[in-house]
């Protein structure tokens, strides 16, 4: 056993290699010490291999999900090891195999799987020049989605996507691999880590990863998804497509989409966005309170994932987003209580599909799918036959003919959990079985009968004819009657006060009543593969119904939540502009209503081509965070096609919402709070700046096709930025130096419409100098109270007059004879600044550069193209350039 088990292991090096033995899964050696410390399980010795003791620790079968869920949260990988062969006929150890292996990124089960977000794979293929081809899935979802970047945003979209596992290839270089390795030991935003998986480099092929795509698409060219020139792209979806199939130990015939994704499609929302906005996730790593679980009242996981979805990815172009809203405005007529209703219970119909297409779906979730079939047609009586999104989901929520059917009768309403329990296949579905169960259920009337008769025959009025699983059929006599037994009776067990016979009758009827129960289970297993092999045809129209049930699903949801939280329409808009009347933050409103009952102060912004800037003053704990995010949040959220917690709202092109706010230490990656928030406010700066200096090119900011040119300007779509209180982090002169410099920048260079917070109050002598910028305030007000200070919590036009810095530190608790300290101090250096103030311009443009001389090398340089030099030059050069050295 030890010689197969280790013939099995090495082809799973780096997997936990789950060995099936009975009633258990076992692992040996250097996998049961890592499972023992990682499980906190026992760990045993038993005999000997190889002169060694063997090591081993095991779980049982039946609670094997509870523990596999938590090796996987660790981000480790398990091979499941099963008996294949037959028990009775094997000679030596039955014959196993590894039938699956359960990874991060490749999760089918629905005991491991969040309903709430995918678990993806991702393969990453750097390509000959400095571009980066991307490939990743959702091994459920069944749709492979290709896109290749630059070298320098490879982290952003790893982050963007956020996949559990990672596969890069055994040949990339050292300073590739340690990029990727950084980003793995960062946590994705499901909270678990990102685990980085090499894999062998033939696995990365691009012709080969053609060939699979079209082998998936049962295409012939990739042209019909525009995915034909992406070969670093397609390189990386051969090892995608191969890493998954290995995991399943079978081909993924339910994969039948592809899409190609495009940044410069959507609206760019970077990590620090995603994050600082709170969509879902808080800043503290939690699930709630974020935006998406203020959003997410959908009925099903299937149509919280595509909710998730939305969120994350707001299209640019706005044909999508005006589709939803159509749709959204014509079930607040009250469709989507009914919807909602009918959406209850449905099940998760897209993970079903993949499971039965990969033949892992257990009978119980086929019977919830054939439930949900019925649910689905209802649905779409419910919707009649509307126009735009909701026609299309009408048509596509249509059950594929035959497939309930089939399921009904196929299957008993309350099956068993496994089939190989039996108890799964519906009665009157197949002849053979019925027959089977038939001599079964015969069992009880053919004993009374037998037992009537012995008694007759015998004279022995308290015989009786019994079973039990160790001795099977037997017919009791007390001892005290034993002489009385016929000669046919042979004797089966003795017990203290009976004996237990058999006879050739008994005997006869105890073969086929065993072997009818074995055939029937025999029956039962293949009859499942029969159906699951029929359920094949329907895996497609499968995958499309959970599709049109998620849209609907999420569709619903944003209704109700439109309604329920009262929220407008926003309009969309050609020209540049951010509009917003009577604009709430959905989340703080929603954290106030619930805790102080207190009211949201509502607040308008304008933004245009004329005012692009609002620096904005007030008191801390004033609001200012959160009217800045409060804008970002209804951008958003109308950008989705969403209602907007707003009196009204108009909006113009939007390309992307970066944003700088809060203070946080990354110890981990060694930076301070100052390196952040520079490193932050850089990334800023070059993504607004290449939006006006890098047009055609499909960057991360480029603005959308067909709307409008390459540069900010009317009918351009705008980038919105969020700089809360930049240069906080260092000294006074520092930050204010550095605020003023970045704000000059955004104003002048990037015209990105900005929300500048800030304490310092120099900076509100900027609007004075800028034509697009304007002062606004939050309000506050001294009170002669407890706290001395009443914040109002309204935008208002102008500078703030002060801080109040020093009552929010009273109303923080902070010590009254501090407090009274920092007042004298505040009026000396007041006095002191008023005195010494001298006219410093802090917004002047520097003094012209001259130009730097160009090194000679570096003109060479310049001039060249690689592609083009033969070997023999590109020696030629290193020469010339040594010389020029
Ligand atoms: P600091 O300068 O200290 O960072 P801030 O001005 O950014 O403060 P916020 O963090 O935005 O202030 O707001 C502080 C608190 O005030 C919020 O947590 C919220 O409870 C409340 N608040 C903010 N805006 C409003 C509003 N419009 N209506 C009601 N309450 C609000």
């Amino acid at each position: 056993m030890m010689v197969q088990y280790l013939t099995i292991k090495a082809g799973y090096p780096d997997t936990l290699v789950f060995y099936r033995m009975g009633d258990f899964y076992e692992l040996f050696f250097g996998d049961a010490e890592k499972a023992s410390r990682l499980l906190d399980i026992t760990l045993t010795q038993r005999g000997q291999s190889a002169g060694e003791p063997v090591v081993m620790a095991g779980v049982p079968f039946h609670s094997v999900d509870s523990y596999l869920a938590r090796l996987i949260k660790l981000g480790e990988s398990v091979a499941l090891c099963e008996q294949v062969g037959d028990v009775a006929t094997a000679k030596g150890p039955v014959e196993r195999k590894v039938v699956r292996v359960v990874t991060p990124g490749t999760l089918t089960d629905s005991e491991l799987l969040s309903d709430k977000s995918e678990a993806l794979l991702m393969a990453v293929h750097p390509g000959a020049r400095t571009g980066c081809g991307l490939a990743w899935m959702s091994v459920t979802q069944g749709i492979v989605f290709l896109a290749q970047c630059a070298s320098d945003e490879l982290a952003d979209w790893i982050a963007r996507v956020s996949p559990g596992e990672l596969l890069y290839s055994a040949e990339v270089s050292p300073a590739f691999e340690k990029n990727l390795q950084t980003l793995g030991s960062q946590p994705t935003a499901a909270g678990a880590r990102l685990v980085a998986v090499v894999r062998p480099a033939w696995a990365f092929d691009a012709a080969l990863g053609e060939r699979k795509l079209l082998e998936q698409l049962q295409a012939a060219s990739l042209g019909a998804w525009d995915a034909q020139d992406l070969p670093d792209a397609h390189a990386a979806a051969a090892a995608l497509l191969n890493y998954a199939e290995h995991t399943q130990g079978r081909a993924l015939t339910h994969v039948k989409s592809l899409k190609v994704a495009r940044t410069d499609e959507l609206i760019d929302l970077p990590q620090n966005t995603r994050r600082n906005l709170e969509l879902t996730q808080t800043l503290r790593g939690e699930t709630s309170p974020t935006l998406f679980s203020l959003l997410d009242v959908c009925c099903t996981g299937m149509g919280s994932r595509q909710l998730r979805s939305w969120l994350l990815e707001p299209p640019r172009d706005r044909t999508p987003a005006r589709a939803r809203l159509h749709a959204i405005g014509s079930l607040r007529g009250g469709l989507w209580q009914s919807l909602r209703q009918a959406l209850k219970g449905a099940t998760d119909v897209e993970r079903i599909t993949a499971r039965t297409a990969l033949r892992q779906v257990r009978p119980r979730e086929l019977v919830g799918l054939g439930q949900t079939l019925e649910r689905a047609q209802q649905l779409a009586q419910q919707l009649g036959t509307p126009s735009g999104l909701l026609g299309q989901i009408a048509a596509q929520l249509q059950p594929p003919q035959g497939c309930a059917g089939l399921l009904r009768a196929a299957l008993l309403a309350e099956p068993a959990a496994l089939v190989r329990d039996g108890g799964v296949i519906n009665d009157g579905f197949d002849a053979d079985l019925d027959e089977l169960r038939g001599i079964q259920n015969n069992c009880d009337g053919f004993l009374i009968e037998l037992e009537a008769r012995e008694r007759a025959r015998t004279g022995i009025a308290n015989l009786r004819v019994q079973f039990n699983r160790v001795h099977g059929f037997y017919i009791e006599v007390t001892q005290g009657q034993v002489d009385k037994v016929p000669d046919d009776y042979r004797r089966r067990q003795t017990l203290k006060n009976a004996e237990r016979f058999i006879t050739p009758e008994l005997k006869a009827f105890e073969d086929k009543a065993l072997s009818a129960q074995d055939r029937a289970l025999t029956r039962e297993k293949w009859l499942y593969d029969q159906l699951l092999d029929q359920l094949q045809s329907f895996v497609q129209p499968l995958s499309q119904l959970a599709r049109a049930m998620a849209a609907l699903d999420a569709l619903c949801a944003l209704a109700e939540r439109s309604l329920t939280l009262g929220w407008t329409e926003p309009q969309y808009v050609p020209e540049p502009c951010i509009d917003i009347r009577g604009g709430r933050h959905p989340v703080v409103e929603a954290r106030l209503n619930e805790t102080s009952g207190g009211s949201f102060i509502a607040n308008d912004t304008v933004m245009g081509p004329k005012q692009r800037m609002q620096v904005i003053t007030g008191p801390n704990m004033g609001g200012k965070s959160t009217y800045m995010r409060q804008v970002a949040v209804i951008v958003l959220l109308a950008s989705i096609g969403s209602y907007v917690p707003a009196a009204s709202c108009r909006l113009g092109p939007i390309d992307a919402i970066h944003t700088r706010i809060g203070a946080a230490d990354d110890l981990a990656n060694a930076q301070s709070t100052f390196m952040v928030e520079m490193t932050e406010a850089a990334q800023i700066l070059h993504a607004v700046t290449s939006h006006k200096e890098a047009p055609g090119r499909p960057k991360l900011t480029s603005p959308p096709r067909g709307e409008g040119g390459a540069q900010p300007g009317p009918g351009g779509a705008y980038s919105l930025v969020l700089m809360d209180e930049i240069g906080r982090g260092t000294s006074t002169f520092d930050g204010l130096a550095l605020a003023g410099g970045i704000a000059t920048h955004l104003h002048d260079k990037a015209r990105a419409f900005t929300l500048f917070a800030t304490h310092y109050f120099e900076l509100t002598e900027f609007p004075a100098s800028h034509h697009a910028a304007v002062n606004v305030h939050v309000s506050a007000v001294e009170s002669s109270g407890k706290g001395g200070i009443v914040f109002l919590h309204q935008i208002e036009p102008g500078p703030a007059s002060r801080s109040y810095g020093i009552q929010v530190a009273r109303l923080a608790g902070v010590p009254a004879a501090v407090v009274q300290h920092a007042r004298h101090a505040l009026a000396a250096l007041e006095s002191q600044s008023e005195q010494s103030r001298s006219q410093v311009d802090l917004f002047a443009p520097p003094p012209e550069m001259p130009e730097p001389e160009i090194s000679p090398v570096v003109a060479a340089l310049t001039d060249l193209d690689p592609d083009s030099l033969s070997p023999r030059e590109a020696l030629d050069l290193v020469y010339r350039l040594k010389r020029l050295m």
